[in-house]
């Protein structure tokens, strides 16, 4: 694609890169074909190359307009159209860059704000997030239908095993997940710890800055990118060997640390080893003899492979054949690639699109009969968990003794 940048933005570093992945779509529309919300809305503009256009026009010089943002707010960044495109065009570091000029420039109704800034204020900090969510769960038997499936029931805490391994590896706390389900992570460090791996939460570590990093917020996900590499480089520096996550939607935030703190002098070769270290959970146990993990009574489950994990990491089939090979009967899940319309805030910001995306995706996930349904991030679990006819997990509890 032939692009001609406005001055603004032609000498600055976003400018290259925009320019840089501009110039390698071929205006195909392959990926159209592959899109959650051109399937739904069937408007080019609610489609990747549709939006590809409407950031080049931005790039060019034209002023965007509320209609510019709602196509793009629209996205639910789930990169789907990244692994359909045969020109590997990097949609999601364009998006980012489209996002931040297009809401410098057109400023959003009092309601939007004041939503989106109450997001950032709140879900990044468990102190605050918490206790708002066991208020929300007090009320719960008392709330009308519609709210109460908005509100997950409590889950609670389960023990940490207390032994010391020789191999230590860290794990991401994050922010919702331990309000929404603690249980996940202590799963995580038992499954870990019968593989005889110590798994250790960094103190001062929290919220992988995605949240902001989503709500055009760059400067206030860095804070918390430099938060987490400092609570964490102690231990690296002692020798753990990675850092797991538990949650996709972190895992592919944190792998992006290194480019997206490259030029910070103090930061830039620290953020580059800890996204080499960050693994996804299924990346730690397909190296692993995990023949000791098999449950004794196997089920028949619907796996839902989060978008960032299958198109943000490109981690395709792992959790799938660790399942298999554990025992595990996998109900057959048609679209699997689709995104569930939870993706970070998005069922919050566009509750329609995301209520029609859950529907399909359940009716995909349940047709094969599943006893359960199973997942590798926070956010798809607690969405499909709205609706859903059989219970939701996280995959990690299935292989964790006493649950699944
Ligand atoms: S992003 Fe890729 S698939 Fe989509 S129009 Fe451009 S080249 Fe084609
Ligand atoms: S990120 Fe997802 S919703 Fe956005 S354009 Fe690509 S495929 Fe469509």
């Amino acid at each position: 694609m032939q692009t001609n940048l406005a001055e603004f933005i032609k000498n600055t570093e976003q400018g290259r890169e925009a320019d840089r992945i501009l110039r390698t779509c071929v205006h195909c529309g392959f990926c159209n074909a592959t899109c959650p919300t051109f399937q739904l809305l069937g408007d080019e503009l609610d489609g990747p190359r549709g939006r590809i256009y409407l950031i080049k026009q931005v790039l060019e010089g034209d002023q965007p307009t509320r209609k510019t943002q709602l196509h793009l707010d629209r996205c639910l960044t789930c990169i789907n159209c990244e692994t359909t495109c045969p020109s590997g065009v990097e949609y999601g570091k364009l998006v980012d860059i489209g996002r931040e000029l297009v809401d410098e420039r057109v400023e959003r109704g009092l309601f939007e704000r004041i939503q989106r800034r109450a997001l950032r204020l709140v879900m990044p900090y468990p102190r605050r997030f918490t206790p708002l969510l066991r208020l929300g769960q007090l009320a719960r038997p008392l709330l009308p239908r519609v709210l109460k499936t908005k509100v997950p029931p409590r889950v609670a805490a389960t023990a940490w095993p207390s032994t010391a391994h020789k191999r230590i590896m860290l794990i991401l706390e994050g922010c919702v997940q331990p309000a929404i389900d603690p249980a996940i992570n202590a799963a995580t460090a038992r499954v870990l710890d019968r593989l005889e791996i110590s798994v250790i939460r960094a103190q001062g570590a929290g919220c992988c800055g995605a949240l902001s990093h989503h709500l055009t917020a760059p400067e206030e996900a860095k804070v918390f990118m430099r938060r987490n590499i400092d609570a964490w480089w102690p231990h690296i520096e002692a020798g753990a060997e990675a850092i797991v996550m538990t949650a996709s939607g972190c895992g592919s935030v944190v792998k992006e640390y290194g480019r997206i703190l490259k030029d910070d002098p103090d930061y830039g070769e620290k953020a580059a080893k800890v996204s080499e270290l960050t693994k996804d959970l299924s990346e730690i146990l397909r190296d692993e003899d995990i023949s000791r993990l098999k449950p004794q009574k196997s089920r028949r489950v619907a796996f839902h492979p989060p978008c960032t994990l299958q198109h943000g990491q490109r981690v395709q089939g792992v959790v799938e054949s660790i399942l298999s090979e554990l025992g595990f009967e996998l109900a057959p899940v048609t679209d699997s690639h689709l995104c569930c319309g939870s993706a970070g805030t998005y069922s919050i910001l566009q509750p329609r699109l995301a209520q029609q995306l859950l529907n399909g995706k359940l009716e995909n996930l349940q047709k094969g009969e599943p006893e359960l349904i199973a997942t590798a991030n926070i956010g798809c679990l607690a969405h499909l968990q709205t609706k859903a006819k059989v219970p939701v997990v996280h995959w990690v509890e299935l292989l964790d003794t006493g649950r699944g």
